[in-house]
């Protein structure tokens, strides 16, 4: 008998017959012996829906307030599914975050797990009751709730997976895995069977949407043996799990695109020690992650500052930069929304060279131009036009074979 995490995204509890159908899952887990904890998203669609609604009400909606209206989505699924476990004769109960105890800080709408209490979970499986736990909601030490950061519902399920030593955490989704690109923008990417979690955090930190970045990080930390499968097909799916010498080696394991990035510029400014320290401390205390960073060279002791952050945070940066700029006496601030990054991911290249400049050479061929570039050990990353973004994808995934199960 194993104890089992069973996260379901919102695809998958879409609608009330996908409902009953992850209820008939998780009845057969049971009949095959097997503890089970469920982790439920809302319903696909209805956390942007929340979140529009939120930003037509008003420009700058209140976090706390804002977090009151994002976690209410998952109370609906929680409450469906135990409605039809328990039209099955099948003992389970909802909780929230609060129930459970997953304690987090007080950053509204990126909250970090602080503390997950195990106790009335465990109540409920000694008493044969099987929890379905909201995902992506906590609360902080005033008993507010918080959420997780979009796509949080994953976190929530590593972190009960990590707190009550399950042996594994299983994330049900719309795709039998994880894919060398998203098999909706590369029909023909191929299912990676075992990955490892340092690949699948940078996979995932770049734009790969099928787990959230911060579950990884969490998954890595604890040792959570992560599997990603389809709540639709039959499937082995992909495993996360620590680097062994089973895994692919790839040179390239995967390429990845990501459209929730915004470029700021700020325009002629004074080039003297401390400026890019202020202009990125006040970003940074707001808990808006900035991505790449472009300095001009100086010119008259002026320069041009480029930088991203995520899309979502754009108006709240944007009134930061542009208070730092007034302080610094910067000429102006610029934006461009329409931007995305591609991104190459793969351990092999820490020991290979080349792997950039046919990158680039592709994306030449492809007539792409390529605004910013960053490199890490096991990633490159370009900024381009959005427009270009799934043309970029689908010619890098063919320029290194990706469709073949090959280590070059
Ligand atoms: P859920 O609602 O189940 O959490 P998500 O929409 O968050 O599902 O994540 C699943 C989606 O991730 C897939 O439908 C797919 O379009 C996308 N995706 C992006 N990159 C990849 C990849 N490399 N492999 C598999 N899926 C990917
Ligand atoms: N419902 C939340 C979101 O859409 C959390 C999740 O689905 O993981 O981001
Ligand atoms: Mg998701």
């Amino acid at each position: 008998m194993a104890l089992l995490v069973q996260k379901y995204g919102g695809t998958s509890v879409g609608n009330l017959e996908r409902i009953q159908r992850v209820a008939d899952l998780i009845v057969e887990t049971r009949r095959a012996g097997h503890q089970v904890v469920v982790v439920l998203s809302a319903m696909s669609g209805e956390t942007d829906r929340l979140w529009q609604l939120a930003h037509e009400i008003t420009p700058y909606p209140d976090p706390r307030e804002l977090d009151v209206l994002l976690s209410s989505g998952e109370r609906v699924t929680i409450a469906l599914l135990a409605m039809a476990l328990r039209g099955r004769g099948v003992a389970a109960r909802s909780f929230t975050g609060r129930q459970v105890g997953i304690v987090t800080d007080s950053t509204h709408t990126k909250a970090r797990i602080a503390k997950v209490m195990t106790g009335p979970l465990q109540e409920a499986l000694r008493k044969g009751v099987i929890p379905v736990v909201a995902g992506f909601q906590g609360i902080n030490e005033q008993a507010d709730v918080t959420t997780l950061g979009r796509g949080g519902s994953d976190l929530t399920a590593v972190a009960l997976a990590a707190a009550l030593k399950a042996d594994r955490c299983v994330i049900f989704t719309d795709v039998d895995g994880v894919y060398t690109a998203d098999p909706h923008i590369v029909p023909a990417a191929r299912r990676i069977a075992k990955l490892s979690y340092e690949e699948m955090l940078e996979l995932a930190s770049l734009g790969a949407k099928v787990l959230q970045a911060r579950s990884v990080e969490f998954a890595a930390k604890y040792g959570v043996p992560v599997q990603v499968r389809s709540s639709f097909c039959e499937g082995e799916g992909t495993l996360v799990t620590h680097e062994d010498a089973e895994m692919e080696r790839a040179l390239v394991s995967g390429v990845t695109g990501d459209r929730n990035q915004a470029k700021i510029t700020v325009v002629g400014v004074p080039d003297r020690p401390g400026i890019a320290a202020k202009l990125f401390g006040a970003v940074a205390d707001a808990a808006i992650l900035v991505d790449m960073i472009i300095q001009n060279v100086s010119q008259e002791a002026l320069t041009d500052i480029s930088f991203t952050v995520p899309r979502n945070d754009l108006p709240r940066a944007m009134e930061l930069v542009q208070q730092v700029a007034r302080e610094i006496e910067a000429q102006a601030v610029e934006v461009k929304e329409d931007i995305a990054k591609v991104s190459l991911v793969g351990v092999g290249m820490r020991s290979h060279s080349g792997v950039a400049s046919r990158m680039f050479q592709t994306l030449y061929q492809e007539s792409i131009n390529i605004m910013m570039i960053s490199t890490s050990e096991i990633k490159i990353s370009c900024v381009l036009e959005e427009k270009d973004l799934d043309q970029a994808i689908r010619a890098l995934h063919k320029a290194f074979h990706l469709e073949e199960n090959t280590s070059s």
